[in-house]
């Protein structure tokens, strides 16, 4: 393992409320809230003091990162290992520090240690808090460097720092040296590093990390198993989307002919595959079909199966999906567009539960679970005439309503996060995560299409991100402006107006009292357009 090799993303898990670094707590703090402590250190306690307290403080850190990295990782040589502290240095944003010279001696008694820091976070602290320094002020930089330093050579390295940012000068640099090779020189300085007892203290807690980290992946292995052979709905945040898979759940195991509803992409095979896997039928095979696809006689077939020399082209004897489907499950997409005749042929296999393959007389008999499912109202078209009753009520013995992506914002940004896993796995793009400026985006835009629309807009953003961040400009214009009326200029006025008078009883669930309130009309107003609108 070489220095360099270090990445912050594999170092780091964030879990609710904790930020974990290989089994230590880390917490993230603001730069102005630091500088101000200083002050008030500073201000309360003096310099010597302050500067004590910030060393130490730094050479805490130094030593607990070294333990760290020593704990974690095999090093080519003492070298590459020293090399390690300015990478985690520049990592956790401190600085950017660079080694400029690095010379350890035959035995590794002795250490010159060259290191500038670029942009230390420190000295724009103080110019931030007291202004410019007459002297160097990195002291916790220092501090961290000497506490590395020493804990991987076991024995006192002392950092100077000579030349400050805070004192105008370009970057900041520091030598550092054991204290034998330093000489009288380091003799001021070590006032601010004294009690450097504390490497017994942190391999005692090296020692109690270890043996935490053991227990947790002991743990870790003994999770029972049931959870992750659960098909699970990771994007289940939602209230609305909690209470259909709480249904789906519920009425997997038993065989009643299923009807899932919804508009087009908000994943209605998903949930008949989730369905299967639950039921008693999950060895059986699923088998899915989309009967908009399909022209009537070639779906007939497909479905029922046929004899050779049934219609041109049968060549050969052939089982259907529903033969083929037996003892599983078939889920039928796109229900509400069979024919008429079909529709027939279907009602008899529901009700006989046999199938005639087309061109034979003799019934086969089959043991089929039928889900089906629509983005059509299956009602309206019984009410005219279109699509058989008795069908209907066959299949919908328990109808599962997945509610639009817009009804069930919660579930957007796990979806998304989802996605983005999946797509930059599939897309060789390993490290590709969404910059924080996008999420409200993600979150305003009603998404029409659905989950499949946010599908499709994950996988375009990472092929369109030109490093590893996706930001919201890798996103197509109607999510950055989707409510921007002059998108398409070809529209009327009064269609804009019902557009929006649509939105905003989307937004208000229906409810016209709020509605009316946002739109600043009267009711009497409101029911007109809506008149209007029928
Ligand atoms: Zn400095």
């Amino acid at each position: 393992m070489k220095a360099t090799d270090l990445k912050l993303q594999e170092l780091l898990t964030f879990s609710d409320g904790h930020i974990d670094f290989q089994g230590r707590r880390l917490v993230l703090h603001d730069i102005n809230a630091f500088s101000q402590l200083r002050k008030d250190l500073l201000e309360g306690l003096g310099p010597v003091p302050t500067r004590r307290i910030l060393t130490r403080f730094g050479y805490y850190w130094g030593q607990e990162d070294a333990a760290a990295m020593t704990r974690m990782f095999k090093w080519d040589s003492l070298e590459e290992w020293l090399r390690a502290g300015p990478v985690m240095h520049s990592l956790q944003g401190v600085t950017k520090a660079i080694v400029q010279d690095l010379q350890l001696d035959e035995n590794s008694e002795h250490l010159f240690m060259e290191i500038t820091w670029h942009n230390s976070g420190e000295a724009e602290e103080h110019l931030a808090a007291v202004g410019i320094a007459e002297e160097p002020v990195c002291w916790m930089l220092t501090g961290y460097a000497s506490g590395y330093a020493s804990f991987c050579m076991n024995k006192d390295i002392i950092f100077i720092e000579t030349q400050c940012y805070a004192t105008n000068k370009p970057v900041c640099t520091a030598i550092g040296r054991d204290v034998e090779s330093w000489g009288k020189e380091v003799e001021p300085y070590l006032t601010y590093f004294h009690e450097i007892e504390i490497r017994k203290k942190i391999l005692d807690l090296t020692e109690k990390l270890k043996l935490s980290e053991q227990k947790l992946a002991k743990q870790r292995k003994n999770l029972p198993k049931f959870k992750t052979s659960l098909p699970s709905f990771f994007e289940v945040n939602s209230p609305a989307f909690e209470r259909v898979v709480e249904l789906a759940t519920r009425v997997a195991t038993y065989d009643s002919s299923l009807l899932i509803t919804g508009e087009s992409g908000v994943g209605k095979e998903v949930m008949a595959r989730y369905i299967h896997r639950l039921s008693l039928r999950n060895q059986g095979p699923f088998v899915g079909i989309n009967c908009a696809a399909l022209p009537e006689s070639l779906l007939a077939s497909e479905l029922f199966g046929h004899k050779a020399g049934s219609f041109t082209g049968a060549s050969h004897d052939r089982c259907g999906l529903f033969e083929e489907a037996n003892n599983g499950t078939i889920f039928l997409d796109e229900i509400g567009d069979i024919s008429p005749s079909l529709q027939l042929n279907l009602l008899r296999v529901l009700q006989e539960r046999e199938i005639t393959r087309v061109g034979e007389n003799q019934p086969r008999k089959v043991n089929v679970r039928v889900i089906a499912a629509t983005n059509r109202d299956l009602i309206k078209a019984t009410q005219e005439g279109t699509f058989r009753d008795e069908l209907y009520y066959r299949l919908r013995v328990i109808e599962i309503e997945i509610p639009p992506l817009r009804h069930r914002t919660e579930d957007i940004l796990p979806l998304a996060r989802f996605f983005v896993e999946r797509f930059s796995k599939k897309l060789k793009k390993p490290n590709v995560k969404l910059d924080a400026k996008c999420l409200n985006y993600l979150q305003e835009y009603t998404w029409p299409g659905n989950i499949r629309e946010l599908e499709n807009t994950i996988e375009r953003a990472i092929v369109l991100c030109n490093d590893e961040i996706i930001r919201p400009e890798d996103f197509s214009l109607k999510i950055l402006y989707p409510a921007n009326p002059t998108a398409n200029p070809h529209r009327s006025l009064a269609e804009i107006e019902i557009e929006h008078i649509q939105n905003v009883l989307e937004l208000t669930h229906g409810n016209k009292s709020q509605a009316i309130k946002i739109l600043g009309i009267s009711q009497a107003t409101l029911w007109r357009k809506l008149k209007q609108l029928q």
